[in-house]
C-alpha cells in the first residue's frame, strides 16, 4: 500500500504514487506552488493529456492546452515537474489562456499541499538576480 492517499481520488492504492510539483506566478510575479501525490489512474484521467499536448507543441503554437484557443497575449503558464516512480523528473511549462487557467489551476490544487517558496523544485522565470554592475558601481 502506498504511504499516502492519492491527492485526487483520496484512495490508498498499492504501489507508489507519482508526485506533481505545480507552480504559477500572479501578475506581481509572486509564486504559488503545490505538491500533489497522484495515482496512475488519476494521472491518466486528469493530467497526461495535457503533458502529451505540451510535448507535441510546435514552437510557434500558442494554443491553450485546455480549450485550444489562441492564448497569445492572453496566456498563463503552469509550471509542472512530474516525478514518476523510479524515473527522472520531467518538467513542463503548460500554456493556457486567461479564461481556462483558473479552471486548470483548480485541478492542479485538488488535494494538494501548498509549498513554501523555495524556488528549487519547479522551473519558472528566474528570480531577480542581484545586479552586480550596480553593486560594483559600474
Ligand atoms: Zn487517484
Ligand atoms: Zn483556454
Amino acid at each position: 500500500m502506498a504511504l499516502f492517499p492519492c491527492s485526487v481520488c483520496g484512495q490508498r492504492k498499492p504501489g507508489k504514487l507519482a508526485a506533481l510539483y505545480n507552480a504559477w506566478f500572479d501578475g506581481q510575479q509572486n509564486r504559488t506552488a503545490y505538491r500533489q501525490r497522484v495515482c496512475l489512474e488519476c494521472l491518466q484521467a486528469s493530467f497526461v493529456e495535457l503533458f502529451k499536448k505540451e510535448l507535441g507543441r510546435e514552437t510557434d503554437d500558442h494554443a491553450c492546452l485546455h480549450c485550444g484557443g489562441n492564448a497569445n497575449g492572453n496566456s498563463d503558464a503552469v509550471y509542472c515537474t512530474l516525478y514518476l516512480p523510479k524515473e527522472e523528473p520531467r518538467e513542463f511549462a503548460l500554456l493556457f489562456c486567461g479564461e481556462c487557467s483558473p479552471v486548470v489551476k483548480d485541478a492542479f490544487k485538488t488535494g494538494a499541499e501548498p509549498l513554501a517558496d523555495r524556488g528549487v523544485s519547479v522551473r519558472g522565470p528566474s528570480p531577480t538576480a542581484p545586479q552586480w554592475g550596480s553593486a560594483l558601481g559600474l
